[in-house]
C-alpha cells in the first residue's frame, strides 16, 4: 500500500521540486517584480522544504515497514508452528491416552460394580481415581485451549442438588482421610432438591477447589461450606432461582497478597518448589473462567501458614419440573424390563470392546463383536442388532463410512447407532452425527452415560437393586442435626455386624467389636466413644439408632 502511495506521489513531487528550483535559481524570467519574486521564493522553498521532508518519512516509513513486515512474518510463522504442534500434540496426547484410560476406567467400573469385592475394593477406588486424575489433566488442557479460543459454554441441566454436593463431598473426604486430615461437609441451611446449571462445569470448580485445599494443607481440616444466601423472585422466564454461596476452608500453607493475585492467571503456581511441583497451575484459572460465565468470581482470603478460604457466589435457577425418579443411580441397574435386547460392538480394540462387553453382558444384553467396519456391516444384516456401538478410526473401513452404508440400506435407517470414540474434536463428534450417529459416547467410557444413552435409544425400563451400595454414602450434617458433624465411613461389612448385635440386645459384644475396630483405625474413636457411653446407660434404642448415621460406602 505505501509503495503504490509512494509511486502516486514520486512524480508530482519530483515535477513541483524542478520547478521551485528552476524559481529560487532565478533563470525564470528576469522581469518579474522584485516583490512577487521573493513571494514566490518563499512559497518555493516552503515547497521545497515540504517536499524533502515528505520524502524522508516515506523512505523511514517504508523502512519500518519493511522491517515491520519482516517481524510479523516471523512472529505468524512462530506462532503458526506452535498452533499446529499444540494441535498436533493435543490430538495425539488426547488420543493416546484416552485409549488406555478407556481400559483402565473400564475394568475399575466394572469390579466396582461386582457385589463380592471388599478387600480389593479400596485399590479399585485407587485405580479409578488415578485414571480420572489423568483424565482431568487431559481434559484441564483441552478446557485452557477452549478458553483461549473463546470457545467455552456452559451446557445446563436439571439436576438433584444434594446427590450432586454429596458426590463431590465423598471424593475428598477419602483424599483427605489419606492424608490424615479432617473433612467436614456443612450443608448451613435448607437446599433447593433440584437446580438448573451446568452440572459438569459447576463438579469441575468445586473438585479444583476442594483439591488444591486437600493438596495444600499437611494438618488440620478441610470445610466445604454450602448455603442459601438469597431467595430470588422468579425471573422474566417466570423461573424462581436461589443465590447460593459455595465456601472451601483449609488450614493449610496459605498465601501472601501478591501470590494471591498471580494464581488465576494460566500456568502460574506460587510459592516453593515442593508446592510448585504438585500442580499445573491451569485448574483456577479455568474455575475462574467458568464461574465467570456463571456470572460471577470466585473470592480468595488467605493469610501464610494458617490457611485459605475461597469462596463463590451464584445465582441458581429452581429446577421445577425435575422427576424425583431420575435421582435413581444407574449404579444400582441390575438389568432392564422385557425381551433381550442384541448389541453389535464394533472397534478395533479389544480393550475397548472387552469393557462395554463386561459392562452390559450381566445387565442381559447379548453382545456381538465386530472388528472393523466391514465386520461390523457384514454381522448388522445376519444379526439384525437393536443397537450399535461404533468407534471411528479403524483399519479397512472406518466407522464414519460404515454409518453412511447402513444408512443407505431402508431396512437400517433409524438402526439407533451409539459412536464411542476417543476423539476430542467436536467437528468429528459433529461428523458422526451427520453421517448417522445418534448419539456421542467420549472414550473412556462412563457406565452412567452409557446407560442414559441405551435408556434412551432402546426405551428401557431399568431394573435396580435392593440393596443400593452408594444410596446412604456419606452421613450429611442437616439442620436437625449438627451443622458440624464429622464424616466418618464405616465399612458395610462391620456396619451390617454392628446393627445385627445391636438389634438383638448384645450390646457388650458389639462395644467391644466397635472398640476392637477403633482400636484397628483410630478415626472409629469419636464412634465407639459415643456407642461406650450409650452401652453403659442401657440405652438399646438410641444405639439403633445412632449407627445408621455413621454408615458409609463399602
Ligand atoms: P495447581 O494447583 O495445579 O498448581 P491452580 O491453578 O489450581 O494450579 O492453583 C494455582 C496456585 O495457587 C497453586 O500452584 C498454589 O500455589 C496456589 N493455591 C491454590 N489453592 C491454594 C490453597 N488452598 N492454599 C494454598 N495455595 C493455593
Amino acid at each position: 500500500m505505501f509503495l503504490v502511495l509512494r509511486q502516486k506521489i514520486a512524480l508530482p513531487l519530483q515535477k513541483l521540486i524542478a520547478a521551485t528550483q528552476q524559481i529560487t535559481s532565478g533563470r525564470f524570467d528576469v522581469q518579474l517584480e522584485t516583490k512577487r519574486k521573493d513571494e514566490l521564493g518563499q512559497l518555493a522553498r516552503a515547497f521545497t522544504y515540504m517536499a524533502q521532508k515528505l520524502q524522508e518519512s516515506f523512505a523511514t516509513l517504508e523502512q519500518r515497514v519493511e522491517e515491520r513486515t519482516a517481524e510479523l512474518a516471523v512472529a505468524k510463522e512462530k506462532a503458526d508452528r506452535a498452533n499446529q504442534s499444540k494441535s498436533e500434540f493435543l490430538a495425539n496426547m488426547s488420543h493416546e491416552l484416552r485409549t488406555p484410560l478407556n481400559g483402565i476406567l473400564g475394568y475399575a467400573q466394572i469390579l466396582q460394580r461386582s457385589q463380592d469385592l471388599n478387600q480389593q475394593q479400596q485399590g479399585l477406588d485407587v485405580i479409578q481415581q488415578c485414571g480420572n486424575h489423568l483424565l482431568t489433566l487431559i481434559n484441564d488442557i483441552l478446557d485452557l485451549s477452549k478458553i483461549e479460543a473463546n470457545k467455552m459454554e456452559l451446557i445446563p441441566k436439571e439436576f438433584h442438588f444434594l446427590a450432586f454436593l454429596t458426590g463431590v463431598a465423598e471424593i475428598f473426604q477419602l483424599k483427605a482421610q489419606q492424608k490424615g486430615l479432617g473433612f467436614q461437609y456443612q450443608l448451613k441451611t435448607q437446599l433447593p432438591e433440584a437446580i438448573y446449571t451446568d452440572e459438569k462445569r459447576l463438579r469441575q470448580v468445586l473438585i479444583n477447589l476442594l483439591g488444591n485445599a486437600v493438596k495444600y494443607t499437611q494438618r488440620g481440616r478441610v470445610t466445604f461450606n454450602i448455603s442459601v444466601i438469597a431467595h430470588l423472585s422468579p425471573q422474566e422466564n417466570g423461573i424462581p432461582a436461589v443465590k447460593v454461596r459455595f465456601s472451601v476452608e483449609d488450614t493449610g500453607i496459605g498465601m501472601t497478597p501478591e501470590q494471591i493475585e498471580r494464581i488465576f492467571q494460566p500456568f502460574e503456581q506460587v510459592g516453593d518448589a515442593p508446592r510448585i511441583a504438585e500442580g499445573t497451575g491451569l485448574g483456577l484459572s479455568i474455575a475462574q473462567n467458568i464461574v465467570t460465565l456463571m456470572g460471577s468470581q470466585i473470592q480468595v482470603e488467605s493469610t501464610p501458614n494458617q490457611g485459605s478460604r475461597f469462596w463463590f457466589d451464584v445465582e441458581l435457577p429452581l429446577a421445577t419440573d425435575w422427576v424425583r425418579s431420575t435421582i435413581a443411580r444407574h449404579d444400582r441397574v441390575r438389568g432392564y424390563e422385557g425381551a433381550t435386547r442384541k448389541i453389535l460392538v464394533i472397534d478395533d480394540k479389544w480393550e475397548n470392546r472387552a469393557v462395554l462387553l463386561n459392562i452390559l453382558e450381566p445387565l442381559g444384553f447379548e453382545i456381538l463383536e465386530a472388528t472393523n467396519g466391514a465386520e461390523g456391516l457384514v454381522k448388522t444384516v445376519s444379526e439384525a442388532p437393536d443397537l450399535i456401538v461404533t468407534d471411528l478410526v479403524m483399519p479397512e473401513l472406518d466407522g464414519f463410512e460404515m454409518m453412511r452404508r447402513l444408512r443407505q440400506m431402508p431396512q437400517f435407517k433409524t438402526l439407533p447407532i451409539i459412536v464411542s470414540s476417543a476423539s476430542v474434536f467436536e467437528l468429528d463428534q459433529h461428523r458422526s452425527l451427520d453421517m448417522g450417529g445418534n448419539e456421542f459416547l467420549p472414550k473412556p467410557v462412563q457406565v452412567e452415560e452409557l446407560l442414559d444413552k441405551l435408556q434412551l435409544l432402546l426405551q428401557l425400563d431399568w431394573i435396580y437393586s435392593e440393596t443400593p451400595r452408594e444410596a446412604t454414602a456419606l452421613t450429611v450434617a442437616s439442620e436437625e442435626e449438627t451443622d458440624e458433624m464429622e464424616l466418618v465411613p464405616l465399612p458395610l461389612s462391620e456396619l451390617e455386624v454392628f446393627l445385627d448385635l445391636a438389634r438383638r440386645g448384645s450390646l457388650r459384644k458389639l462395644q467391644k467389636q466397635v472398640a476392637a475396630l477403633a482400636e484397628r483405625d483410630p478415626q472409629y474413636a469419636p464412634f465407639a466413644g459415643r456407642i461406650r457411653q450409650l452401652v453403659k446407660e442401657f440405652q438399646e434404642r438410641e444405639v439403633l439408632t445412632h449407627i445408621p448415621h455413621f454408615k458409609c460406602s463399602v
